[in-house]
């Protein structure tokens, strides 16, 4: 079975249970976005391919870890030798920090309102990315709204000037303000994500009460001519009750604006727990129309420094899982 194949039937499956030797050291623990405050993530590589799982006892999918990161997959009668990957937080080869892990939107599809985190300070996150700076090549922020868009995106600048320090790609992804892009841009980001998350603005407007898809859009736009073609990006989720024409819709409309889709298969959690994760099949159509969007405007994955396009752990990305 080819790479790209298996890995749209992991992420239909999302799961993974553990068996074997201790893994610890493997097991990422995510404070952001829908995976956030759940019993943690393994990542799962084969070659250079790579794969997140989220842990589950009860999954139908086992790694058995043979040790020093060794691992067999167990997956519909098939062995499958890999290894498990250490991660820098929360991803591997990048420190992917949650500047604050709470938040005063209730977004749908997301558990950080219900985990309820808190914000770390400046010199913890600098400590954080200190202590793994020898297993990493870049920096991903993102954040919850602890008071207002405005105040977070004032911390996550400050966060970010510090960050200088370890002169690392840095890749950003908040929900901005209409300055965002240029004040980013003025500390030396080099990428930036801004989630569109619905493939629609009615589904927007249905999963992200109090926030607003134009603003997205405008942020997007404005990004593109500062950080360039391949370096900006936007989740949109696979799965929220989009159909694949909208979804495809909206994808070309990305591309065509210069932006990198990053395409989510739903996790189902918070308000949205009684969904279905999206089927291999359609993670494969999805898939093709990606492929294609991205090859006719001209854009390449493989040119992502930072965050998911760089890593590749949650998604099927064009480009990289070939
Ligand atoms: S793809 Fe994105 S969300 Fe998933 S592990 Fe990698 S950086 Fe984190």
């Amino acid at each position: 079975m080819q790479w790209k194949e298996l890995k749209a039937r992991l992420l239909a499956v999302g799961t993974v249970s553990m068996s074997g030797e201790p893994a610890e050291q493997y097991i990422a623990r995510s404070a952001a976005g829908p995976g956030a405050g759940g019993e943690g993530a393994v990542f799962f590589a084969m070659g250079s391919h790579r794969v997140r799982l989220a842990l589950d006892p009860l999954s139908p999918l086992e790694i058995a870890h043979r040790g020093n990161g060794a691992a067999d997959l167990y997956f519909e009668g098939n062995l499958i030798p890999g290894r498990l990957l250490e991660h820098g937080f929360h991803c591997p080869d990048q420190a992917s920090i949650t500047v604050t892990g709470n938040c005063i939107f209730r977004c749908r599809y997301c558990s950080v309102p219900k985990v309820g985190g808190r914000r770390k300070s400046i010199s913890e996150i600098m400590e954080m990315v200190e202590s793994v700076r020898h297993r990493i090549h870049a920096l991903s922020i993102t954040s919850g709204v602890q008071e207002s868009i405005e105040e977070e995106e004032t911390y996550v600048l400050d966060v970010v000037k510090h960050l200088r320090f370890f002169n690392l790609p840095i890749g950003v992804s908040i929900y901005p303000t209409e300055k965002t892009p240029d004040l980013l841009k003025e500390l030396g980001v080099c990428e930036v994500k801004f989630n569109l998350e619905a493939a629609t603005p009615a589904l927007f407007t249905e999963m992200c009460p109090g926030l607003d898809y134009d603003q997205l859009w405008e942020a997007l736009d404005r990004s593109v001519g500062l950080f360039g073609r391949n370096h900006v990006f936007s989740n949109v989720i696979i799965g929220i009750g989009e159909t694949d024409a909208e979804l495809d819709a909206c994808i070309r409309k990305l591309t065509a604006h210069g932006v990198i889709p990053v395409l989510r298969p739903l996790n189902p959690v918070a308000g949205l727990s009684g969904m279905p994760r999206p089927t291999a099949e359609r993670l494969n159509t999805i898939f093709a129309l990606h492929e294609q969007a991205l090859e006719e405007a001209g854009l390449d994955t493989r040119e992502a420094l930072t965050m998911c396009t760089n890593c590749t752990g949650c998604d099927l990305v064009p480009g990289r899982d070939e």
